[in-house]
This record gives C-alpha cells, sequence and structure tokens, in this order.
C-alpha cells in the first residue's frame, strides 16, 4: 500500500466508532431487534456480542502484567523512595481535588434546572443496591494477603502495593537485582507490544461493542428521560472540555487543544468498554507514547487513577441525587448534599472501573442520605449509555493528572507532547514482524544450540 492510503488506527477506530454506532441505530429504530429473532440472536447476541467481548477480554488480560512490569520499571525509575511518595500525593491530591470538583458543579447546574420536578413517577425496575464498605476495610484491602490471588482477580490497588514494593526491593538488593530489573523492563516491552497487536483488530471490535450497545439501548427511554440525560451529558462535556482544561493549563502550562486531540483514542476505547480498568492499557500508551509522561510516573498514576479517580461517575451521581430527590420530593438540604460530595468522593477510592459500578456506588450514597433505592430504577434503561460517556471523561482525567504530575517531576518530555505524530499507530507496523530481526534472533538461538 502507498504512504497516502496508509490510514492510522485511531482514524479506523473512529470509523469503527461511526459505522457501529448506525448500523446500532438502525437496528434500534428499525425495530429489527425483537427478542430471540434472527437479528437478536445471531447478530447482535451473536457476532456482535462475541467480538466485542473476546476484545474486552483481550485488554483485560493485558492489564495484569503491564501493569506489574511497567510498575517495576516504573519504580527502578524513579529509582527515590522521596519522589515516589511526592508522584503517590501529588496524584492523589488532583484525584480528590478534580472529582470534588466533578461533583460539586454537577449538584450546583442539576439543583438550578431542578431536573426530576414534577415527575413523580415510581418505577417498578427494581434495583438492588449495596452497603459503603467501612473505610478501614478499603484501607486494609490494598495491601494483599496473596498477591497472585490479587493478580488473578485483578485487584488494582493491592496490585500496586505489591508492584511497588517489589520494585523497592530490588532497588535495595542493587546490583544483585540487575538482571530482574533488566528482565522486567524487557517484559514491560514486550506488553507494550502486545498492546499494539491486541489494538489492531481495535476498529472492528469497536464496531462490534458500539453496535450492541446501539441495538438495545431504550430509545424511547432516553426521550422520556430527556431532563436526565441532558444534563448529565452536558456537565460531562462541561467538565471535559473545561474543568479539566482549567485543571491542566494551571498546573501544567500545556495547551489543552493537544490534550484533548491527543487523548481522543483512549476516550473511543474507554467509550466502547465503559470500562476504565479495560482501558488501563490503551490509557498507559497513549499517556506515554503519545503525551510524554515517562513510564515512572504513568506506569502508577495510570492504574492508579482508573480505580481511585472517576470524574464522571461522580458527576452521574450528583445529577442523579438531584433529579431522584426531586422526582420523590426529598429536601436532601444543604447537608445531605455535603454528604453526597463527600460520601461520592470517598465511595471513587474503594470501587475498581468497571462497567456499571457508578450504579452500585450510588446506591451507597443513597442509603447514606436516605433516598430511596428503588429510584435508581428509574435511570437504569440509559446507564449503559452514560456509562459510557462518564468512563471516557474518568479516562481523561487519569490522563490529566498523570501529565500535570509528570510535568511538575521533569518526567515529561515536551517534544512529544508537541509532536503531532508521535505515538500515531500504523495497523500494519504493529502486526508487523521485521524480517532482519526474524534472522537475527534465529541465527542467535542457532548459536546458543551450536555452542551447548
Ligand atoms: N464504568 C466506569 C469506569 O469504568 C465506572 C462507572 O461509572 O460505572 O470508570
Amino acid at each position: 500500500m502507498s504512504e497516502e492510503h496508509k490510514m492510522s488506527l485511531t482514524s479506523k477506530v473512529l470509523i469503527g466508532l461511526l459505522l457501529g454506532t448506525i448500523v446500532g441505530l438502525a437496528i434500534n429504530v428499525l425495530a429489527l431487534n425483537p427478542l430471540g429473532g434472527f437479528i437478536d440472536t445471531y447478530v447482535v447476541n451473536g457476532v456482535f456480542y462475541l467480538v466485542g467481548k473476546m476484545f474486552v477480554n483481550a485488554l483485560k488480560m493485558l492489564v495484569v502484567p503491564l501493569v506489574l512490569f511497567s510498575l517495576i520499571c516504573g519504580v527502578c525509575g524513579i529509582g527515590n523512595i522521596n519522589t515516589l511518595g511526592r508522584v503517590g500525593s501529588k496524584s492523589f491530591a488532583l484525584y480528590m481535588l478534580t472529582t470534588a470538583i466533578a461533583i460539586s458543579v454537577a449538584i450546583g447546574i442539576a439543583a438550578v434546572t431542578g431536573i426530576g420536578k414534577g415527575m413523580n413517577q415510581v418505577s417498578d425496575v427494581k434495583f438492588a443496591g449495596a452497603d459503603a464498605p467501612p473505610l478501614t476495610d478499603v484501607l486494609i484491602s490494598i495491601i494483599p494477603t496473596n498477591p497472585v490471588q490479587s493478580m488473578a482477580n485483578g485487584d488494582m490497588l493491592p496490585l500496586i502495593f505489591f508492584s511497588i514494593l517489589l520494585g523497592i526491593s530490588m532497588l535495595m538488593v542493587g546490583r544483585k537485582a540487575k538482571n530482574f530489573i533488566e528482565g522486567a523492563e524487557i517484559a514491560n516491552e514486550i506488553m507494550m507490544k502486545m498492546v499494539n497487536i491486541v489494538m489492531a483488530v481495535a476498529p472492528y471490535a469497536v464496531f462490534a461493542l458500539i453496535a450492541k450497545s446501539m441495538a438495545e439501548l431504550g430509545i424511547d427511554l432516553l426521550a422520556h428521560l430527556a431532563g436526565y440525560v441532558g444534563v448529565l451529558v452536558g456537565v460531562l462535556l462541561l467538565h471535559l472540555f473545561i474543568s479539566l482544561m482549567i485543571v491542566l493549563k494551571v498546573f501544567s502550562g500545556l495547551s489543552p487543544a493537544i490534550f484533548l486531540k491527543k487523548i481522543r483514542n483512549a476516550q473511543v476505547f474507554a467509550f466502547s468498554t465503559a470500562s476504565s480498568n479495560a482501558t488501563i492499557p490503551v490509557t498507559l500508551r497513549t499517556v506515554t507514547k503519545r503525551m510524554g509522561v515517562d513510564n515512572s510516573v504513568a506506569s502508577f498514576t495510570v492504574p492508579f487513577g482508573a480505580t481511585i479517580n472517576m470524574d464522571g461517575t461522580a458527576i452521574m451521581q450528583g445529577v442523579a441525587t438531584v433529579f431522584i430527590a426531586n422526582v420523590y420530593n426529598v429536601d436532601l438540604g444543604l447537608v445531605g448534599y455535603l454528604t453526597v460530595i463527600l460520601m461520592s468522593v470517598l465511595a471513587s477510592i474503594g470501587t475498581a472501573g468497571v462497567p456499571g459500578v457508578g450504579l452500585i456506588m450510588l446506591s451507597m450514597v443513597f442509603a447514606q442520605v436516605g433516598l430511596p433505592i428503588e429510584g435508581i430504577g428509574l435511570i437504569l434503561g440509559v446507564d449503559r449509555l452514560m456509562d459510557m460517556i462518564r468512563t471516557a471523561v474518568n479516562v481523561s482525567g487519569d490522563a490529566v493528572v498523570s501529565t500535570i504530575v509528570a510535568k511538575g517531576e521533569g518526567k515529561f518530555d515536551k517534544s512529544v507532547y508537541l509532536d503531532p505524530e508521535s505515538g500515531i499507530i500504523d495497523t500494519e507496523e504493529a502486526i508487523h514482524i521485521d524480517e532482519e530481526v526474524e534472522k537475527e534472533l534465529a541465527e542467535a538461538i542457532h548459536k546458543t544450540e551450536v555452542t551447548k
């Protein structure tokens, strides 16, 4: 293929997103999708489901080894426990700050618009809530009793804790651990390569994921809940384009326009998978290769953010609380709203970035302020689409904070940030095997066999 005809992966993924939306909506609007019908069974819950699910599995497959190796490299790369502590506390503070801004703005705007007033509708959809885990449990669970089990479960905070401690111990062992550290570096590079391979099929997978979601979308519900959906999407966009960009500019001085352009790929993956956790490999790749954040910072801030930073989810909680309080005619008062803010920020720390977890967190908030949990049934039908949008916002927040912290620590390559071409993946390149390298490797293996 000639140079001019090559298309970057991002463009292909965006085309997949667009086509998936059109096909999914067409299936939905034309009512081609009766439950149990041919399209429902073989297309939406057949091919689309299969392709999408396999891809999300492939992304999840990368998360644990990638986080483990990149964090070991990150810790050894920083090489200084004080700096490590500073990166940790700065990112924690910024994550809390952006989440607090998000939910405060959400409650403010939702209260002013008065959404849900006079709706007085009781839902017959049941939603089983969850109780907030005590803060002590959240803190205790950071330390794994068995790191292998935490890895098997994909629990991020214990994995982060163990990997950091492992990295620190390697540094302390010093020269003797050199080979191990180098091994981790090579393993990290191999995992990054694996990210590229998995991403090469992303355009088709994104198509399947979006087409399935759109085909199953409750369009009639969207219209019915127009007030809630409109305010929620409005505040999410406001946070993404205004609040987060102000934070980025103020704390790092970097151009928001470049940031917004470069973050697109990660946003599309977050949108399609509705999971910050599954998007970790893409976010990590985007902030390191496209934005110039050093792995020593990103390897920590990205998985940490995917777990504890959920601006979009906090916004949903703020808007949903006001909406449902209005529907049920409950006056929460200032103390009630302050409790909601505090609870949302805390709930985001203890819960993982996986699809639908926002609703579970919302039920914890409701239980705390005394709103009826069954009210959540009202917004259940539109939650998948809202989840997709808020996950894109969550991941953008992780990238903003990663960039700010890296810039502040001098672990940032501005030339990468400014170069529009940096880190762009070309699909053929992603899965290309260099013949020269292959030959060299075969020769090297042959030589070791001969000398044996
Ligand atoms: N799906 C979101 C995430 O992974 C969490 C949520 O709001 O449900 O970040």
